[in-house]
């Protein structure tokens, strides 16, 4: 039998179902599924991704030889069950076709809607539903949509305009009219002969009358959308894998915009900002689905006490309200009773908050898409708690839906209160996208990455409304701001589904795209002033207001002492301070799993008495300067232990590259000279000897401490004092001391026997003693070869998977940048393998010395503490190697401990 490329669905029978997404695109698959529950949809079929790959390894022309047959007998089974015919005069079929991935990429790929329209067409389209200006405004639709997409009239420069769209301002300024709405027959067939004349000029061929041609044409165009720059963009961003491909859905066309019985709109069964469990959205009557997003008219909201809200905040009066933006509720009560049914069992359905699109048919209601809808992160978390305590999903079912990287946004800044005070609020629109923003204005999303410059500058990038080219520009701007648009808009979409503060639909504001300027109540602002925007509020502000840090909702807290219940690994944080510490601590990490003591001495007076210690040249000159640092970390070590109390903390041995610490400047020699009593020249010359070739392979980790053990001695010294003294206080410490870089077991030996002599020192000389651990960083892959060696005498093991996978690959940390970008591109890599630990290798080193280890010592700690231990695909390797804990940096707590749950109940 051969393939099976085309899946039929309409009036309550579907040949596909929910569980194909990946064959039917997660449109396709929704489309059918809403068919067998009963759920009212224009028939159609869909095109099966497999398709897409076939497209692009076959061609066009061979794949519409192998399609033809079934295109051709789905289309007919349409046009039964729609009483009319594709390309048929008199009683015309019209079709949407749009793409569909499996995974949802809104806005990204392309659409073409009205195909089937040709000049003859037209006429009996008029006559059918005799109404001329429904027909030839469809029509003009169609050819400027299928201009753009298929035949590539888009332009390409982001200040040029759209050739259709200036045909449509000449021919308006012409008749001195200002709205679309006021153009009449006479002017929508005028602008058809004239967008065709554009066809032709800028093709060299005339606009196809065919209808499949036309049908092929868009099949075409959006397989090949798949590959267009900003779905390269936006699945590298969202990491969804370029194999999978779309798939294509035709569907008969229904209308929204015949008459004032007719109207359409996109629903939410929850607010996808908030999570607030209230059926929501935005309708437009008399209109297509394109323009409720498109931002041109703004949309009426769906439910009544949605209306009265958005009145109350947009500062519209109830009579204007009720007159002339009545909620569908009061509109179309009946449409709407229908309407608030199907959600429901829509979401019933899904155990999920569905995001609908549907369009009213001269009072006919139709849905033509369901998906679960995209949300941010709060509104992630309170949706899945919701349906946990509604009895819809169970506990582990609410931990898998949420996404742990999205937990960022929960942390994300809120205005600072006392900033806010003084702050100028110049304007609002709609609280698109939560957060609080404050950066430098852009007008172009080009000028947003340029400005932005890796960090170096915060953005707020300002448009009338976005569209998916803007979207580099987006992922780098603080915050987005439009003037037109509503929450259902594309910059609110994209906004919510990256995690970034957007307020969108601020009517006051005037953009002039060529000055680079924002005008609003007659105040002007200029590119590269500042601005902030509140995306919770809506409201926007001159100059800079400062953030902080945001509260966590109790939502969160539940979902997080959730994951702990699930969860087998144990988090940790790698803190350096006492309020990193703390922060650890709120967020729940059960202990510190690297302390890196190098960073301890970045400041002030500190900094000098260890430069000092690095630039002496002997062991008495060492031991002077070690005993002005012993206070200092002393003091340190008990500001964290304290904050840690009653949990573990591993601290590591000092592991400088020693170059970065010591004085490059004449300034800084000249001060070390004086602080040390000796000439510039020496310094000089020492600095100079200290200088390596690679000094990540350098003198650094335990070959320092074996090298200068003295160290060594005075860092146990401060470890050991510090939890004594804070036993004496009745708290309790429990300090590991960790050897860092061990490659050979007597480099650990010989590092151990002078953290135990010191030890035994401390205890007599403060007549007490405390419970402590010995062990070391896996980090050289000596070390995991020769694991079983090494824990004979090592009491826990942490993978430095920083290292590691430095030393495994052979990739120095600090160079990678030079070849990663084309090893990327050129998918030798799929991902940084500093970013997302490689499993293959590092993870397989990783594994063996796990088992070697423990074969030796079972009851052995095992843990990672480089950057992969936030990243949670990760965690949850390392849940599946059967590691200990992760450890990672504070704010990446609360996504590791859902990650070690997930991996948990992922596995069973
Ligand atoms: C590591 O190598 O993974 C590690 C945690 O140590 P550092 O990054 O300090 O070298
Ligand atoms: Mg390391």
């Amino acid at each position: 039998m051969s393939k099976k490329r085309v899946y039929f669905f309409g009036n309550g029978t579907a040949e596909g179902e929910a569980g194909m997404k990946l064959l039917l695109g997660g449109k396709g698959a929704n489309l059918a599924e809403m068919n067998l529950i009963g759920v009212p949809v224009p028939p159609g079929f869909t095109i099966t991704t497999e398709v897409c790959k076939e497209y692009y390894e076959l061609g066009k022309e061979k794949l519409i030889e192998e399609l033809t047959d079934d295109v051709h007998a789905s289309i007919r089974r349409v046009e039964e069950l729609m009483h009319s015919k594709f390309g048929d005069v008199e009683n015309p079929l019209l079709v949407s076709v749009r793409s569909g991935a499996p995974a949802s990429m809104p806005g990204m790929m392309d659409t073409i809607l009205n195909l089937g329209l040709n000049d003859a067409v037209v006429e009996g389209l008029a006559r059918k539903t005799n109404n001329p200006r429904f027909a030839w405004d469809s029509y003009r639709r169609f050819v400027q949509m299928y201009g753009d997409v298929v035949l590539g009239m888009k332009p390409t420069n982001k200040e040029d305009i759209d050739p259709f769209e200036q045909i449509i301002q000449d021919v308006k300024a012409k008749k001195g009219v200002e709205l679309d709405t006021e153009l009449e027959v006479e002017d929508l067939k005028e602008l058809v002969r004239l967008f065709k004349d554009a066809v032709r000029k800028q093709t060299g061929h005339d606009f196809p009358e065919d209808a499949y041609d036309q049908l092929w044409g868009a099949v075409g165009a959006v397989f090949g959308s798949w590959m267009n720059e900003r779905a390269i963009l936006y699945r590298k961003m969202e990491r969804i894998p370029e194999e999978w491909g779309t798939a294509v859905n035709v569907q008969a066309m229904v209308f929204g915009n015949m008459g004032d019985t007719s109207a359409t709109g996109v629903c939410f069964s929850r607010n996808a900002a908030t999570g607030e469990n209230i059926f929501n959205g935005e309708y437009l009557v008399n209109a297509q689905g394109e323009d409720v997003v498109a931002g041109i008219r703004t949309p009426q909201q769906i439910t009544k006490e949605g209306s009265l809200r958005w009145a109350k905040r947009a500062g519209v009066s109830e009579e204007v309200r009720r007159k002339e933006m009545p909620s569908l509720e009061e509109a179309m009560p009946e449409i709407y009773d229908e309407l608030n049914m199907l959600q429901q069992k829509l979401e019933d359905h899904y155990h999920d908050m569905q995001d609908m699109e549907f369009t009213v048919q001269e009072g006919k209601l139709w849905f033509l898409q369901t998906r679960n809808g995209k949300r941010t992160g709060r509104a992630m978390v309170k949706i899945a708690m919701d349906l946990l305590h509604e009895g819809q999903i169970d506990e582990k079912e609410a931990l898998l839906r949420v996404e742990p990287n999205k937990l960022d946004e929960l942390l994300h800044p809120v205005f600072r209160k006392d900033a806010l005070v003084n702050a100028t609020k110049i304007t609002s629109g709609l609280p698109a996208s939560p957060g609080a923003a404050t950066g430098k204005i852009v007008f172009f999303a080009e000028d947003a990455a340029t400005l932005h410059n890796d960090g170096a500058e915060r953005v707020i990038l300002v448009r009338n409304e976005t569209s998916p080219e803007d979207l580099a520009g987006m992922q780098v701007a603080e915050g987005i701001l439009t003037a037109r648009g509503g929450m259902t808009s594309h910059a609110a979409v994209v906004a919510r589904g990256m995690g970034k503060c957007c307020v969108s639909g601020a009517g006051a504001l005037q953009i002039d795209y060529k000055a680079r300027t924002l005008t609003v109540e007659g105040k002007t602002y200029h590119e590269g002033d500042f601005i902030s925007l509140n995306g919770s509020t809506g409201d926007v502000y001159a100059g800079m207001v400062d953030t902080q840090a945001a509260e966590l909702d109790p939502d969160f807290e539940a979902l997080m002492e959730l994951a702990d219940k699930y969860a087998k690994l144990e988090v940790r944080a790698n803190a350096d301070t006492a309020h990193d510490a703390n922060i650890a601590r709120s967020f729940g990490a059960k202990g510190i799993g690297l302390c890196r003591t190098e960073h301890m001495f970045f400041e002030g007076e500190k900094i000098k008495a260890m430069r000092s210690m690095i630039l002496s040249e002997t062991p008495e000159g060492r031991r002077k300067a070690l005993e002005r640092i012993l206070p200092y970390q002393k003091e340190d070590f008990k500001n964290i232990f304290r904050e840690m109390h009653n949990l573990p903390v591993t601290v590591r041995l000092l592991d400088p590259p020693l170059h970065e610490f010591v004085p490059h400047d004449a300034k800084g020699q000249e001060e070390m000279a004086k602080d040390m009593g000796i000439s510039v020249e020496k310094i000089r010359h020492r600095v100079e000897s200290l200088s390596e070739q690679n000094p990540m392979l350098g003198h650094r980790g335990c070959r320092l401490g074996n090298t200068y053990p003295e160290i060594t001695e005075m860092q146990t010294r401060a470890i050991l004092t510090a939890a004594l003294e804070l036993k004496r206080e009745g708290i309790e410490v429990l300090p590991e001391i960790m050897v860092p870089l061990t490659g050979i077991l007597y480099e650990f030996k010989e590092q151990e026997r002078v953290i135990r002599d010191t030890a035994r020192k401390v205890f007599d000389e403060m007549g007490d003693s405390t419970e402590y651990k010995v062990g070391t960083m896996i980090e050289v892959p000596r070390a995991a070869l020769t694991a079983d060696r090494i824990a004979t005498s090592a009491e826990f093991f942490s993978f430095g998977t920083n290292d590691l996978t430095q030393m495994t690959f052979g990739y120095s940390r600090d160079d990678i940048a030079s070849f990663l970008p084309i090893y990327l591109e050129k998918k030798i890599l799929r991902v940084d393998p500093f970013q997302v630990l490689d499993r293959k290798g590092v993870g397989q080193l990783i594994k063996m010395a796990t088992e070697k280890g423990r074969d030796i010592r079972p009851e052995l700690k095992c843990g990672i503490c480089g950057e992969h231990g936030g990243e949670p695909t990760s965690v949850k390797f390392c849940h599946s190697l059967g590691l200990n804990y992760v450890s990672c940096s504070p704010f990446r707590v609360p996504i590791a401990r859902l990650a070690a749950a997930q991996a948990a109940i992922e596995q069973k």
